[in-house]
């Protein structure tokens, strides 16, 4: 789906739209959405430029990373994107003088600045940039994951293994490292 910024000039654009995210479109081997993301929004026009406004509601499956269990999270991510009209549109891309003219209650400065290519914005792939972007680095299946014993492997949240707790604060992992290889140079 595009959205045309002509469209918006006599008045917002409003959208709603399911999006269905697979696989290689993020260039993936797992479904990271397996449903579809619910994308609405508006578009204004600003002058010179538009705003942009959406909110992308889905569920995405996730792999925890303590336990390597998949699960999956409700995800509600509002976004506001300045929408300049760019690409090769003769008028608007020769219109950067710096008038700031109605621009004050935008804050563009805390805004992303999307440019649109050929006078429309790709919402296909904008969702496949957020859905990806809000991929946290360490997912975890609960605050309180007590993840895979690191000697033995077994899932600490199901059951109890008899490795001794030496060990269980990853932090020290790293210490016991150090001393394994100072006892091994001292012998
Ligand atoms: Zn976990
Ligand atoms: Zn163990």
């Amino acid at each position: 789906m595009h959205l045309q910024l002509d469209q918006a000039r006599n008045g917002p654009l409003r959208w709603r739209d399911a999006v269905r995210v697979a696989a290689p479109d993020l260039r993936r081997d797992e479904a990271l959405v397996p449903g579809s993301v619910d994308c609405e929004g508006s578009l204004t026009f600003t002058g010179p430029d538009f705003l942009l406004q959406t909110r992308l509601r889905y569920r995405h499956r996730l792999r925890c990373d303590r336990c390597l269990t998949p699960y999956e999270e409700d995800v509600d991510l509002p976004l506001a994107f300045v929408v300049t009209a760019g690409g090769a549109d003769g008028p608007a891309a020769a219109a950067g003088s710096g008038d700031a003219h109605g621009a004050q209650e935008l804050e563009p400065e805390d805004l992303s600045t999307l440019v649109a290519v050929d006078g429309a914005v790709d919402l296909f792939r904008l969702v496949c940039e957020q859905v990806e972007l809000n991929v946290p680095m360490k997912p975890t299946c609960h605050a309180a994951c007590r993840g895979l014993c690191p000697r033995c492997g077994i899932d600490r949240n199901r059951e109890a293994c008899t490795c001794v707790a030496e060990s269980v604060d990853p932090r020290w992992a790293a210490l016991e490292a150090v001393r394994e290889r100072l006892t091994d140079s001292l012998t």
